[in-house]
């Protein structure tokens, strides 16, 4: 795969890289349309991290359909699909911790212990093999971007990191692979983490932060069947919590909750 990237760029062409966990939908399907502007090439990565699970159950469950992949990212014009097997990627693998820098002390970071170092590895190994010029990643998964972007520099990694926007399905539920094990009722159920957002999003920079908060949990209570893990407001840099607003102009609503079988997370950017 190197050897691809380093040939396109002997050619004078620059590669765009998007790595996934495959069972790609349309927020997969924008990211690659946005590396298509930027990038002559563009190599897209299928590779279902068991690093980055802390659930068992989680990691055989996650859907997974290389060959309709395939045939998606070829439709798309994607060049490349790299889908390495684990003893490839992490064959010289050294043990190393990353300092993350305190970016996973929130939000994610203690309902998954673990997954964050799990996911600079993988980044880190598939950059090692892809060698691209910039990498796309979406903003749905927010703290993921953020420790990615604080790595990148601390770790002096050449490839840029381009932030993408939530593709949303109609009603606003956020398109992801793991929307594919909730059943019609969890489904609609599910649509209860965008309107949280919305609601957030409507009172951010006019109310105290509590009382979003407030507002925001007594939304939740329309679904009661819905289980909160988090929810909260966070700087738009750092995504340390918020207790008030400040003079920032921007802000993050971050939320995560077990829908059915499924633990689903979603944020958006509040802006003054
Ligand atoms: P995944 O396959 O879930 O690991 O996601 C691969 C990449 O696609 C990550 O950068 C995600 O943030 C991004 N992504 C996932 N869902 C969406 C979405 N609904 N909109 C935009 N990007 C997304």
């Amino acid at each position: 795969m190197a050897e691809w990237s380093a040939r396109a760029r002997r050619e004078g062409l620059s590669v765009g890289f998007v790595p996934t966990m495959g069972a790609l939908h349309q927020g997969h399907l924008d990211l690659i349309a946005r590396a298509r502007q930027a990038h002559p090439r563009v190599v897209c990565s299928i590779f279902v991290n068991p690093l980055q699970f802390n659930n068992l159950e989680d990691l055989e469950r996650y859907p997974r359909q290389l060959e309709q992949d395939r045939a998606m990212l070829q439709e798309a014009g994607c060049d490349a699909l790299f889908a390495p097997q684990a003893e490839t990627l992490f064959a010289d693998l050294q043990p190393h911790t990353y300092d993350l820098g305190g970016l996973d002390g929130h939000w994610e970071g203690p309902s998954r212990p673990g997954h964050f170092q799990g996911v600079v590895k993988v980044v880190e190994r598939l950059f090692h093999f892809v060698r691209p010029d910039e990498a796309f990643f979406g903003e749905k998964d927010r703290q993921q971007l953020t420790l990615l972007r604080h790595i990148a520099r601390q770790e002096h990694w050449p490839e840029r990191i381009i932030a993408c926007p939530t593709m949303r399905a109609v009603d606003g539920l956020a398109l992801s692979s793991r929307n594919a094990r909730l059943s019609p009722g969890e489904r609609d159920q599910a649509t209860i983490l965008f309107k949280a957002l919305t609601v957030a999003a409507r009172m951010a920079f006019k109310h105290p932060v509590e009382e979003v908060d407030r507002a925001v949990k007594d939304a939740l209570q329309a679904e009661p069947t819905v289980t909160l893990d988090y929810f909260g407001i966070a700087d738009h840099d750092t995504l340390e919590p918020l207790k008030d607003w400040g003079d920032r102009d921007l802000a993050v609503a971050l939320i995560a909750a077990q829908v059915g079988p499924v633990r689903l997370i979603d944020n958006i950017t509040l802006v003054r």
